[in-house]
């Protein structure tokens, strides 16, 4: 696999700057992201990472957690699903609403990243990452307020702004434009599943089979740029 290639399945951390053990981001976006970061400040604003890089391990062990029911799977409701009533393809479909198959992950690109504001949390209260939070009761949405009118000047945008069929609104996941078009433009369907191909996903027949319907539904179905 050529350098492209690994960072787009998540095979490599070469690209990425640690901020600490857990949280790191696409050393090209740094000085984008803390640009953005002082003006969300200046308006109030504590834009904090949740989540910026991940791993294809670390995708395919969040992958095999919900696929085992060892992690809950939500629907759009926020409710959770029982996994055991459903077939192996149901079961995709269910995961793949708010978590993306390991090597296809836009958090693998280190361009992509979950925020929140850390001063809006109320005391006592951790962060879910769920739709509520950001929504017009929810306690965030003085920052998907802000976003909507800002990220765009500091070269990023949200990929899931509505639900299109696919993947669900995650009003928290912010892509930096600059790094992820030329990902975007480069990431194929071969590349997925020759990385699937030789990994230790489950349901592995069953997801390469529908593998096409999958890339077309949730991988390319994000916000037009
Ligand atoms: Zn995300």
């Amino acid at each position: 696999m050529n350098e492209l290639d690994l960072i787009l399945t998540g095979k490599t951390e070469q690209h990425i700057h640690w901020f600490d053990s857990k949280i790191g981001v696409h050393v090209e976006m740094l000085t984008a992201f803390q640009q953005l970061q002082n003006a969300a400040k200046i308006a109030g604003l504590d834009i904090t990472i949740a989540s910026g890089f991940r791993c294809f391990d670390r995708q395919l062990a969040i992958w095999l957690n919900k696929f085992s029911g060892l992690t809950s799977v939500k629907n759009a409701e926020n409710k959770i699903i029982d996994l055991s009533l459903l077939d192996d393809e149901e079961k995709i479909h269910a995961i793949m609403l708010f978590s993306a198959l390991p090597g296809a992950s836009r958090h693998h690109w280190g361009c992509e990243i979950d925020v929140y504001a850390e001063n809006l949390l109320p005391a006592g209260t951790s962060l879910a990452l769920e739709p509520w939070e950001y929504q017009s009761s929810g306690h965030f949405y003085p920052l998907t307020c802000w976003l909507e009118q800002h990220a765009k000047q500091f070269g990023f945008y949200l990929p899931y702004d509505k639900f299109r069929g696919g993947v669900a609104q995650e009003p928290w996941h912010l892509s930096y434009l600059p790094l992820s078009e030329q990902y975007q433009q480069a990431y194929n369907l071969e590349l997925l599943t020759a990385t699937l191909t030789h990994s230790e996903i489950k349901p592995k027949k069953q997801l390469l089979a529908i593998l096409p319907e999958l890339y077309q539904r949730y991988i390319m179905n994000v916000a037009n740029i």
